[in-house]
């Protein structure tokens, strides 16, 4: 079946949602929220990659007019369980029929939250089809920098970043365009992540367990062993370059190990402005949602004299030298992000499959950044060669260690 991709249009005042990756962290939280305001929003598909369990419960919840699976026999499991509680969503699947559910007409807002370069065409399908994209996949902006803001540009699409500091930056920031330049900095914070604080060598061998036992949120595995190398500060750094079209030079990152301050924005008068908030990813998903009404996300009230103590202090750029790989990508240009994000995806994989110590996952990275050659992507497709070249680049150095 082909899903038409043409313009939308919007009968209803109720948001018709599509959900990338609704088993996900970020898709759960989603769904939540969602089901808090049937006044406003519906669901109109859902996606994720094998956990036909979990997107059936969904399905029972939510009802959506299609669910797609990226693996095939994946489908054929929802497909038969659906049939047996007699449920009519139409079950796809593969990445044309995830892309297709994102484009399609009857869409407003698509939640792009598929974890990794995986998002990517999904991610871009919403974008060049002019939806409300609610961006919680930072590796696809990563990956394709300048080609996705200029898509989002040419298709009107409206973009606004899930991604807590991010979104806490949107919030922080003036509206107009025309004021930013009364903007002197942006403070990027961080927790620090599980390993903060710890000796070399103990991070050099800190486990998977160790490294996705973050201590204020809770996350998939790929984003949770990000947070530990700090890797994630880095593609959060690369983002905050690309969504706020901001020098590198302006953006500052802070470590914040309490994660109640969500990022910052400094003026040239010397004002600094914050969001503050619980570590929760349906407050930003929920301004993201409703925006740029406000609506209840389920979080419950800061109780800022409980929290009583916020500090802030330099990343440590000697034991997490992740943050300082990212810092130099966004200055090289998208090639350098594209090559670091996939090999940082093939190099996290290892490390959770017990292949690669934390500490030589890190050097991989490095390694890569410092054998690769590539020529900068000009297109599309020009990235997703260059991402396949990285990720066969780091498998071959891998598999000599
Ligand atoms: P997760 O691992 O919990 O969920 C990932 C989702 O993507 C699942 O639904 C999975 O089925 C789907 N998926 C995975 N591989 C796929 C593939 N090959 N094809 C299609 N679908 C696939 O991840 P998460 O923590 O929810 O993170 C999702 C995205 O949001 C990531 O890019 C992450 O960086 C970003 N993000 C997450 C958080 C958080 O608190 N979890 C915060 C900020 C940003
Ligand atoms: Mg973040």
């Amino acid at each position: 079946m082909t899903l038409s991709s043409s313009p939308q249009t919007h009968s209803s005042s109720v948001q018709q949602i599509t959900v990338l990756g609704s088993t996900g962290s970020i898709g759960v939280s989603t769904l939540d929220v969602i089901s808090r305001h049937p006044d406003r929003f519906a669901v109109f598909a859902l996606t994720a990659n094998t956990n036909a369990q979990r997107i059936f419960q969904q399905c029972v919840a939510c009802r959506p007019a299609f669910a797609v699976m990226q693996d095939p026999a994946s489908a054929v499991e929802l497909s038969s369980l659906l049939r047996e509680a007699k449920i009519s969503t139409e079950v796809l699947s593969g990445t044309q029929a995830i892309c297709d559910v994102a484009a399609h007409e009857s869409v407003h807002t698509v939640m792009a939250a598929i974890v990794g370069g995986a998002g990517l065409l999904p991610t871009m399908s919403a974008v060049k089809t002019g939806k409300k994209v609610l961006l919680a996949n930072k590796e696809a902006l990563v990956m394709a920098g300048s080609i996705f803001m200029q898509a989002v540009n040419d298709s009107g699409a409206q973009l606004l970043p899930i991604d807590s500091e991010h979104n806490a930056i949107f919030q922080c920031l003036p509206r107009s365009e025309s004021v930013r330049s009364g903007v002197r900095k942006i403070l990027l914070t961080g927790s620090g992540g599980p390993l903060r604080g710890w000796s070399t060598e103990a991070i050099r061998v800190a486990t998977p367990e160790q490294a996705c036992a973050h201590p204020n949120w809770s996350m998939g595995r790929k984003i949770s062993v990000d947070s530990a190398s700090l890797m994630n500060k880095g593609l959060e750094f690369i983002e905050a370059k690309w969504l706020f079209d901001v020098s590198p030079s302006l953006i500052e990152v802070i470590i914040h190990p309490q994660s109640i301050v969500h990022s910052m924005v400094e003026y040239v008068d010397g004002s600094v402005l914050a969001q503050l908030g619980h570590p929760d990813m349906r407050t930003p998903i929920a301004h993201g949602l409703a925006y740029p009404d406000r609506v209840a996300s389920g979080v419950s009230s800061l109780d800022i004299i409980a929290a009583a103590r916020l500090d802030f202090e330099a990343p440590d750029i000697h034991n997490f030298p992740a943050l300082q790989l990212a810092v130099d990508a966004s200055k090289t240009g998208i090639g350098a992000a594209t090559v670091l994000n996939a090999a940082n995806e093939v190099a996290v994989d290892a490390f959770l499959s017990s292949q690669l110590s934390f500490g030589a996952m890190v050097d991989s990275l490095q390694w890569v950044m410092n054998k690769a050659v590539w020529q900068e992507p000009a297109d599309l497709d020009a990235v997703i060669a260059l991402d396949e070249y990285a990720r066969s680049l780091t498998l071959q150095q891998i598999g000599s260690i």
